[in-house]
């Protein structure tokens, strides 16, 4: 029998642990009804993740050529830490002439790639999703944001969040005057400078905390240099995946696009996201299927600390212009990871490092280890929670595209 050592950090204290002979393992709630047997197979999911974007790239295409998918590769003209090629792989399949059409995104924001790829592995793999997905067209994007995969950066190699960017620069844009005015604090010169902290401190207890994530996360395309930076220009992902989208889709009338997150919500659970507003008939068929885990970013009255702002520029919002003449639904999946404070502060101390510090330094390689811990939690655990619910996700998908 296979022997699974897990590490155990303060947040698994809700769960119980079970010893089975030699094999340990850490289980939430939703398993308990599984079997032995699930278990086990289930544990194996874990090997899904991979721990480098190089690793992940190779299994990905790999896995997408053996399901005889093609692959279309646009590579970046930056390399990985260790010299390799950084691309956005598109890997097709399906039959070109389906109705319908599925595309899973992964690495929007780099180091949330681990788990969008994982997931894409595995839908590669399994065999009763292939057969589920038979008759739909398939894209799957992999690396939309290939530097911040290797590089561990959530923004791109121009600093760009591609969620931010996905706007018609040729229209008047929102602005965020209260990042503007908190951008300072946001990005001091000095780390832990203590008057950047009191100025932070002061807008979240006047304002209270939805409003300063609101601030923070909203986006901004004043400093380049800053938070949630969405530029003034597409970004090269952004064309690249807007490009792939029409050219793979030609022949579909409904596409449903899942863009796969981690970061937002409680540890393992999975917070589903959709621009619609209630009078949009895909408001109902989204929620009808997927019940109130699914939110619409259009609802602001019920903004939250997990939800707590409309992103102006997020892909999911703009797949109507994308692909105008079709038929489109899209969600983003964010898996939780840690709290809201971990993630926020691992994000600013990473904009902090871009901005002022030494990438070489120890300080430089600490932030880069605790960026990509707050965003991808390496526990079997929280992997195995991970895909049991994109396994969910996807049944629920080929429900809504075959309406
Ligand atoms: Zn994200």
């Amino acid at each position: 029998m296979t022997k699974y050592t897990l590490r155990v950090d303060s947040n698994f204290s809700k769960y119980p642990v079970i010893q089975l002979s030699e094999l340990a393992y850490l289980y939430g709630d939703g398993h308990a009804k599984c079997s032995l047997a699930k278990r086990i197979c289930v544990m194996d999911s874990a090997t899904l993740f991979s721990k480098s974007y190089s690793e992940a790239r190779e299994r990905f295409l790999d896995a997408a050529n053996d399901c005889g998918f093609s692959i279309h590769s646009q590579v970046l003209d930056i390399s990985g830490p260790a010299g390799e090629e950084l691309a956005m792989d598109f890997a097709v399949g399906g039959p070109a002439d389906a109705a319908t059409a599925l595309v899973i995104v992964s690495g929007t924001h780099g180091p949330e790639g681990y788990t969008g790829s994982a997931c894409q592995l595995g839908f590669l793999t399994s065999p009763e999703f292939r057969e589920l997905f038979a008759n739909h067209r398939i894209v799957l994007v992999h690396a939309h944001n290939p530097y911040g995969f290797a590089w561990t950066r959530r923004t791109t190699e121009g600093n760009v969040d591609l969620n931010r960017n996905y706007v018609d620069f040729n229209q008047p844009l929102r602005g965020n005057p209260e990042y503007d005015a908190l951008h300072d604090a946001f990005v001091p010169r000095a780390i832990d400078d203590p008057d950047a902290k009191r100025v932070l401190e002061d807008y979240r207890e006047a304002h209270g905390p939805v409003a300063y994530m609101a601030a923070m996360l909203g986006g901004q395309r004043t400093h380049a240099d800053g938070l949630f930076y969405g530029d003034t220009k597409p970004a090269w992902s952004q064309e690249v995946m807007v490009a792939g989208l029409r050219r793979w889709l030609k022949d579909q009338k409904t596409v449903l696009l899942i863009d796969i997150h981690t970061g937002l919500g409680p540890y393992g659970v999975p917070y589903l996201v959709h621009g619609y507003p209630e009078n949009d008939p895909r408001f109902s068929v989204l929620n009808t299927q997927f019940g109130s885990a699914m939110r619409s970013t259009a609802v602001k009255e019920a903004f939250d600390e997990d939800l707590p702002v409309d992103p102006e520029g997020p892909i999911v919002l703009a797949m109507d212009w994308i692909l105008p003449d079709k038929k489109t639904y899209a969600f983003v999946i964010e898996y939780g990871t840690y709290p809201p404070d971990e993630v926020l502060g691992a994000h600013q101390q990473d904009n902090w490092l871009h901005a002022y510090g030494d990438l070489q330094s120890e300080q430089g390689k600490a932030i880069k280890e605790e960026l990509r811990r707050v965003m991808y939690p390496e526990f079997d655990d929280w992997k195995t929670m991970i895909w049991n619910e994109a396994e969910d996700a996807l049944h629920k998908s080929a429900k809504v595209l075959s309406g």
